[in-house]
């Protein structure tokens, strides 16, 4: 990264990283063994073939921004139950990752979490990329934000109520561009871990895209880097 990139960082307190597939890739095939689970679950909940579970989990989705929440509303599903199912995956390919704990806690000021997904997959990652959960002073996850999955604005809020943070002293990492449109209203610094999905990358050449990084290592100790010397001169 450009130094005056970092620099665009010197006055950020508050860190605020999505977990899958930013502060991970998602290994090949993770992300199908996960969607493949939603459908059984579903299958076996109101005992329907795959192609209807399909279809039921497009349909709340899209009306309710998250599958949970048409489950819990028209079939009284508690939401634990659904998201241990769904996330009971093999997270072995996940390579650890310790160097990228080491520029996270390098960070100046607060690092959090906040994620669609719940707080036991956070854990579960966090073990496999070897990175100490201690590093974030809070995980905002899908129960956390009240089931307002991003990129509504309610879980922007939730996260905003929570840390009493002017915005503008925030910094997002996501993979999915279209959960950083709500920071970039609000005054965030945003920067996008772009992924070979074209549904998360859509939207990436968007003036609401700050930043655009392969390498969030780097891209962090660059940071860092920038605000010692910024300190120095
Ligand atoms: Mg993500």
């Amino acid at each position: 990264m450009h130094s005056s990139h970092a620099l665009a960082f010197a006055d950020i307190d508050l860190w605020i990283f999505d977990l899958d597939n930013t502060l991970y890739p998602y290994p090949p095939g993770l992300w199908a063994q996960i969607d493949g689970r939603m459908g059984g679950f579903i299958s076996d909940l109101l005992s329907i073939d795959a192609v209807e579970a399909r279809r039921v989990q497009k349909d709340y989705f899209l009306r309710y921004g998250l599958t949970v929440r048409g489950l819990m509303k028209h079939h009284g599903v508690a939401a634990g139950d659904f998201l241990a199912h769904v996330h009971d995956v093999d997270l072995s390919p996940i390579a650890p990752n310790p160097a990228l704990g080491h520029a996270i806690a390098a960070l100046p000021g607060r690092c959090v979490i906040h994620t669609n997904s719940d707080q036991a997959h956070v854990s579960r990652v966090l073990a496999r990329l070897d990175i100490d959960p201690a590093l974030f002073a809070a995980v905002y996850d899908i129960e956390g934000t009240g089931f307002e999955p991003k990129p509504g604005p309610r879980a922007y809020d939730h996260v905003a109520a929570a840390e009493g943070t002017a915005p503008t002293r925030a910094a997002m990492f996501e993979d999915s561009a279209r959960n950083l449109l709500e920071p970039h209203r609000r005054g965030m610094r945003t920067v996008l871990l772009p992924t070979q999905c074209d549904i998360a990358s859509a939207g990436k050449n968007d003036p609401h895209i700050h930043f655009i990084t392969n390498d969030l290592t780097d891209f962090l100790t660059g940071i860092v880097e920038a605000r010692k010397l910024g300190g120095q001169a």
